[in-house]
């Protein structure tokens, strides 16, 4: 495979952006080699600058859930661009996209737009404060909410790949506000409130972690954070930015059948333009300026052709849409287990829908020191033998991999016979 160009660009770009990228996990640091840069994208496939072609199972890290390039998400763009790419005022595509997120989920009473995910979980961390007048927050070890001060603690994603598991820069009387717990583990989560829950303002979670790679919640998981907020007053903020219209049309939530206090969005809802939102009770929502006293604003926030990309890419995720995907995460989750038995890996592939991760470990994977004890060399020889044979993973044995309605069966083909080479280049690891 040639990769002259990439090579090229990523020596200059080494000396133009930190690390020669724009946002870390992009570096290829989790897994060593040049990162590929990025031509054009179509359907389910990538093309790099070397020509090269490959399955997209990144897809933005996850806002692509119809593919790239969509026609009619594309339609829908150039149109409102015609009309103004930005007015800094309340124009119609806002309320067009705000009535279809809570037609498909009631809980979002009312919401607002931003413009990335980690202002959403910045913001929604800043209302719960508000709201309750207590400062501190809990998260869970490995769980990844976006770059924001307060949540960058025991963060996972691209900190976890680079090993920082709290950055510079964060004052410690900051970070001492947030707490963290194991996730999918409620004893600890009670105990953490029988101790100072009066002074717990939110606790945040992934309801699927996909920032550890793919964990999923053990039953009644969910349910018992909100009964123990609940108890103890304290808000439960449920960060969707990954999840939200991917494992259904509502989302995490909807699909296990919680009515959280807060959501908060980003990924999908804008379709791979910036967008994120934070939203859910009505009573909270309305302490936000100019209704109430707690600040939050943004230049570009319910941006024109954001919203209509979020829109026409809501539209056309239909039921049948989602049962396809399910289909393809099956299938591909059924193809990669045997791949992988037929080289004598042991593995853990973790899935909900059309999100997964393949761990190599031999033990069941359900939280972040479970997660770590995977073998990131195995994915490491695992993960360039793909690349090498067309397959386009997330660069880190810590994220998630993404389906779109644009993948095929000839796609998922394709994948599984590269998993063999690849499960039998991670044999020769260790
Ligand atoms: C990606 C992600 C974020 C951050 O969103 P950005 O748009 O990258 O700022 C926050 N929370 C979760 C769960 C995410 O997956």
């Amino acid at each position: 495979m040639k990769t002259e160009l990439s090579e090229k660009l990523f020596a200059k770009a080494k000396d133009l952006f930190p690390g020669g990228v724009n946002s870390p996990v992009r570096a290829f640091r989790g897994v060593g080699g040049t990162p590929r840069f990025i031509a054009r994208g179509k359907g389910s496939h990538l093309v790099d600058v070397d020509g090269n072609d490959y399955v997209d199972y990144v897809l933005s890290w996850g806002p692509l859930i119809v593919g790239h390039c969509h026609p009619e998400v594309m339609r829908e763009v150039q149109d409102a661009m015609k009309d103004g790419s930005s007015f800094g005022a309340c124009s119609p595509r806002e309320i067009q996209l705000a009535e279809l997120v809570r037609a498909r989920m009631p809980w979002v009473e009312k919401m607002r737009f931003c413009s990335s995910g980690t202002e959403a979980t910045t913001a929604a961390i800043r209302v719960a404060r508000g709201f309750t007048g207590r400062d501190d927050i809990v998260k869970c070890d490995g769980c990844y909410h976006g770059a924001g001060d307060p949540l960058l603690v025991k963060a996972g994603s691209g900190v976890e790949t680079l090993g920082l598991p709290d950055s510079p820069g964060v004052p410690a009387d900051y970070a001492k506000h947030t707490l963290t717990v194991p996730y999918n583990d409620l004893a600890a989560m009670e105990k953490l409130f029988a101790e100072r829950g009066a002074r717990i303002a939110a606790v945040i979670v992934e309801p699927i972690v996909g920032n550890m790679g793919v964990l999923v919640p053990r039953p009644g998981y969910l349910e018992g954070l909100l009964a123990i907020c609940r108890k103890h007053g304290a808000l439960l903020i449920i960060d969707e930015v990954m999840t939200g219209f991917r494992v259904s049309s509502g989302g995490a939530c909807g699909l296990y059948g919680i009515r959280p206090d807060l959501v908060t969005f980003g990924k999908v809802i804008g379709a791979g333009l910036p967008v994120g939102a934070f939203g859910g009770r009505a009573d909270v929502m309305d302490r936000v300026a100019p209704a109430g006293p707690i600040y939050q604003a943004g230049t570009l926030s319910g941006n024109p052709m954001a919203m209509a990309a979020g829109f026409s890419t809501l539209r056309l995720m239909t039921p049948a849409a989602y049962e396809k995907l399910e289909q393809l995460g099956a299938a591909l989750a059924d193809g990669l287990v045997k791949a992988a038995a037929a080289e004598k890996v042991p593995v853990q592939v973790n899935r909900v829908g059309s999100m997964f991760t393949v761990f190599f470990s031999e033990k069941p994977v359900f939280d972040a020191a479970s997660a770590r004890a995977a073998s990131t060399r195995r994915f490491g020889a695992f993960f360039h033998a793909m690349l090498e044979n067309g397959v386009y993973l997330p660069p880190s044995q810590f994220e998630a991999c993404f389906l779109s309605i644009a993948h095929t069966e000839a796609d998922l083909d394709r994948t599984v016979a590269a998993a063999r080479l690849g499960f039998a280049a991670a044999a020769q690891v260790e």
